[in-house]
Formats: C-alpha cells, sequence, structure tokens
C-alpha cells in the first residue's frame, strides 16, 4: 500500500471495497469492508497510537492523529452518503467548523446565515472575528439574497437551527459560483439521507456527527466532506497539524449509530410530521415551523417565558436537553439554551421568541408522544 497525495491512508470505499447502491445500503457498506486479517464483519476499534513499520516511512499507518484505519472507515463511509470524494471526520463538530475556516485568511469576507448553530454564530463573532475575518449575517432564505463579488465563503444551514427555515441551496451555489466564493452547507438537521448539498453545487459539507448521523446521544463528533481535492488537501494537513481527531472508539460508534441512519430518519420524520400537523390544531400554539422532513419542531407556544419553562419542565419522554438527533426525543428553549449566546436584540431581530420551543422527536411511540406534550401544555396553562 502506498500514501496517496493526499498523505491519507489508501482509500478503502472506491479502491479496494467499492459500494454501489442506495444510501441504506452504502451507510452500511461504505469505506467497511471485511477485516482481511480474520474476516471479522465489523471494522474493529483499532485502538492504537502508533504502527509497527516494515520498513522506514514504507507503511501508510504511521500515526493515529494522522490516520487510523476506524477514522478512515467512517470518514469514506460519510463521504459517500453526501456523494463526496473525501471525508475528513473531527472530535467534534465545532472542530470540523474549525478546522475548515482556517483555510481563509484574514481580511476574507464570509457571508453567513442569520440563524446558524449558536456555537458556529460564537466562532465567527468571538473567536475569528478578532482575528481579522469580516463576517456578515444576512437571511440566507431569501431569495433576493445577494452574494457581494469578493465573498471569499458562504456559510449555509438548511434548515436552520431553531428556526427550520429551508433554503434553496442550487439558487445560492450558483449565486456563489458567481461571486467567487465557496458554498459551505451545514446539513447536520437534513443528513444526506434528505438533501445532498455537493449535489446541489456546493464546495463542501460539514456535519455534527453528534447528531443524526450517530443518532445516539453517546458520541460528540464532526466532518466534513468534499469533492474538490486541493480543498481536501489543505484539510487533511490542518487536520494533522492542529490534531482535533476523533479517538478510535467514537469512530467506532458512530460507523455502528450511521447504519441504521434511512430507518431512523424514515421514523424521526413520521414522527415529526404527525406531531407538527397535531400542534397546528392547537389553541395555545401561535406557529408551528417544520421543513417537513427529519425530526425538527419548533413551535411558538402563547404565553411568557415562565409558561414555556413551565412546559418544558413537565415532560417526561421529551427530555429538556440541548442537542438533538438522537433516538430520544428532546425539547428545549433555544432563548435560553442553545441561543443564550445570541445578543437578546439579534435574536428578537430573526424571531427567536421567549416561548419558542424546539423538539428534537425521537423515534418512540407517536401516541406516547402526544400525550407527553399534554403534559407540558397542562403544566403551561396552569
Ligand atoms: C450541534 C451542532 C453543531 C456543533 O457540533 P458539536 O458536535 O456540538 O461540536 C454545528 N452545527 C449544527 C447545525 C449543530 O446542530
Amino acid at each position: 500500500m502506498s500514501k496517496n497525495r493526499l498523505g491519507m491512508a489508501p482509500r478503502l470505499t472506491t479502491e479496494a471495497h467499492p459500494v454501489q447502491g442506495g444510501i441504506s445500503t452504502r451507510a452500511i457498506h461504505a469505506g467497511q469492508p471485511a477485516e482481511p486479517t480474520t474476516g471479522a464483519v465489523m471494522t474493529p476499534v483499532f485502538q492504537t497510537s502508533t504502527y509497527a513499520q516494515p520498513h522506514p516511512g514504507a507503511w501508510p499507518w504511521e500515526y493515529s492523529r494522522t490516520h487510523n484505519p476506524t477514522r478512515s472507515a467512517l470518514q469514506d463511509c460519510i463521504a459517500s452518503l453526501e456523494g463526496g470524494s473525501y471525508g475528513l471526520c473531527f472530535s467534534s463538530g465545532m472542530s470540523a467548523i474549525d478546522t475548515l475556516l482556517r483555510t481563509l485568511q484574514p481580511g476574507d469576507r464570509v457571508l453567513c446565515g442569520d440563524d446558524v448553530y449558536g456555537g458556529t454564530y460564537r466562532l465567527f463573532t468571538k473567536v475569528l472575528a478578532p482575528f481579522g475575518l469580516q463576517v456578515q449575517f444576512v437571511d440566507m432564505s431569501d431569495p433576493a439574497l445577494v452574494v457581494p463579488a469578493g465573498t471569499t465563503l458562504v456559510w449555509c444551514e438548511s434548515p436552520t437551527n431553531p428556526l427550520l427555515k429551508t433554503t434553496d441551496l442550487a439558487a445560492v451555489a450558483a449565486k456563489a459560483k458567481a461571486a467567487g466564493a465557496m458554498l459551505v452547507v451545514d446539513n447536520t438537521f437534513a443528513t444526506p439521507v434528505y438533501q445532498r448539498p455537493l449535489e446541489l453545487g456546493a464546495t463542501a459539507v460539514v456535519h455534527s456527527t453528534t447528531k443524526y448521523l450517530n443518532g445516539h446521544s453517546d458520541v460528540v463528533g464532526g466532518v466534513v466532506v468534499t469533492n474538490d481535492l486541493d480543498l481536501a488537501e489543505r484539510l487533511a494537513f490542518l487536520q494533522n497539524s492542529i490534531g482535533a481527531v476523533p479517538g478510535p472508539w467514537d469512530c467506532f460508534l458512530t460507523l455502528r449509530g450511521l447504519k441504521t441512519l434511512a430507518v431512523r430518519m424514515q421514523r424521526h420524520t413520521e414522527n415529526a410530521t404527525a406531531i407538527a400537523d397535531w400542534l397546528r390544531q392547537r389553541p395555545d400554539v401561535a406557529q408551528v415551523r417544520y421543513p417537513g422532513f427529519s425530526g425538527m419542531v419548533s413551535f411558538d407556544l402563547k404565553g411568557d417565558l415562565d409558561a414555556a419553562v413551565r412546559f418544558v419542565k413537565a415532560t417526561r419522554i421529551f427530555t429538556l436537553a440541548e442537542s438533538l438527533g438522537g433516538v430520544e426525543s428532546l425539547i428545549e428553549l433555544p432563548a435560553i439554551m442553545t441561543h443564550a449566546s445570541i445578543p437578546a436584540d439579534v435574536r428578537a431581530d430573526i424571531g427567536i421568541a421567549d416561548g419558542l420551543i424546539r423538539l428534537s422527536c425521537g423515534i418512540e411511540e407517536l401516541a406516547d408522544l402526544k400525550a407527553d406534550l399534554e403534559r407540558g401544555f397542562a403544566a403551561a396553562g396552569g
């Protein structure tokens, strides 16, 4: 085995074990041939920091910050799901985003969606702006969006968090291209089951694999996928230089979770669709936001912050917690939890009201979930 141009390990999926077929098939097989020395069907946890070399420098596996076989399997599997050639995994979604943003230079102009994940907003405004990145926040879902010439990067989430606004990614990709900018899409909420941004013209896709891709709320991780070899090379260099890599055990758990991605997403969507329809019928709900796929539903409860707090404390199956995308249902208040790092006036401007409740609908029994939300409404009204 020899190293390829990326200085990455040989690619398992495309060179040794090509996997065609639908997304459910690739989620189970891509990047995961049987282990050659034993025939183990499941990719082992290569819990090692280093590798014995038969000859100095002749071996593709050197050191586990640079590459690790369990991580390579995960990277290749997610790349395949997103329709990309190169995947790079990180120790969190934020480190994936941070590593990607280190390809930029001071003075570069970034156009970013105005209701992106709170941590992404904080990274841009508190960490990277002081290093000279010029970030402007805009409504990406606005069809009249203008990408000014001279923009280096357009950063988009669709659906957004927590307002679940959707963006015509192909249209934004065309505008970004015309302006000479690269488009990066955070695809955490849609997953490649419902949306593959690279096919719509994005340069790169990022995920917090913590959410739907792993799906079991037991790992924090992130990934970047691209078809652009130059970008992949820079990212591989940065991944190794910065070192925010996931351990092999976390990669194993994420690979395991990924296998059921397609069936989980189907059930998340069924439950969320039914809950959104049910919420729309209720007089105590002012507005329901649901894009029609995936498991996230947000709604404005009539009443003040106290009523919303009573609601989220009363549910028992919907656990009061940050994060999303696991098999279990979660509930939270963006204004004082996930999006508290956005200043109150900015929050109000973009429509994150104090009474906005965000649900991550899990894959439990629908009737139980509705009965649980009834408890919340009863507590809020009382
Ligand atoms: C959670 C999340 C992130 C950050 O990922 P971590 O794994 O928590 O670091 C980024 N973007 C979106 C849309 C998220 O939901």
